[in-house]
């Protein structure tokens, strides 16, 4: 177990969440890296203008079905509490703010540790938190391009952050997505987990009409 009271903050659109994210759940969680993971999806997600995601209650209810039995997660909503979009920088204060006595550390893909710094008010985000980045194949952390936008420090800290040791999980929600609506929820079984693919088929979300639509 970590040394402190550390609880992984990892927020994300999870539309819909898929076994890479529970993977690495599991994973910061069995080697002791954290001692909790929260998973917190955005409403509004403001670094992906444009795609309108599933609504925010199924995206929850499908981040609740997935943790379901997994001591050790859970899922806040803090972000639908507010309106309008909702900064990470804000989020991470906001839960110090509410849980003093508790250290955040705020988890990140590698794709989106290298957009890191197009994120509102990137430098005070950084300087004020902790960041671990879980590696994601094809998009590995690029460490010329970081060190060619951050600050020396800044990107010492963010390279520091990044795991080299960890199992790699080479799916997105953009693939389950696609997979789901030109192939049906059952091709998606090895991509989602079991009760998340069931609220997909019983919410006909992402196109799903009635039932199983394998053809
Ligand atoms: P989309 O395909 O819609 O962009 P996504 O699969 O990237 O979705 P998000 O909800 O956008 O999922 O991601 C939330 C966080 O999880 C981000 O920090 C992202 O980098 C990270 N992440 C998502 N999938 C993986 C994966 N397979 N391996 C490592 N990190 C991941």
């Amino acid at each position: 177990m970590p040394e402190e009271n550390l609880t992984a903050v990892f927020g994300g659109t999870f539309d819909p969440v898929h076994t890479g994210h529970t993977g690495l759940a599991e994973y910061l969680l069995k080697t002791g890296r954290v001692n909790r993971v929260v998973f917190l999806p955005a409403p509004h997600p403001p670094h992906k203008p444009g795609n309108e995601p599933a609504p925010f209650a199924d995206r929850a209810a499908m981040l609740r079905a997935a943790i379901a039995g997994h001591p050790g997660m859970s899922v806040s909503e803090l972000e639908a509490e507010r309106s309008g979009l909702s900064y990470t920088v804000d989020t991470l204060g906001i839960l110090k703010q509410r849980y003093p006595a508790e250290h955040f550390v705020w988890v990140i893909g590698s794709d989106s540790l290298n957009q890191l710094h197009q994120w509102y008010e990137s430098e005070r985000l950084v300087r004020e938190n902790r960041f671990l980045a879980y590696p994601r194949p094809g998009a590995e952390a690029d460490f010329d391009q970081l060190r060619s936008v951050w600050p020396p420090e800044l990107f010492e800290k963010l390279r520091d952050s990044v795991l080299t040791d960890a199992p790699e999980f080479d799916l997105s929600s953009t693939e389950v997505r696609t997979r789901l609506s030109e192939q049906g929820a059952d091709a998606c079984r090895d991509l989602l987990p079991e009760p998340v693919l069931n609220y997909i088929k019983e919410h006909k979300l992402y196109s799903q009409r009635n039932g199983d639509t394998t053809t």
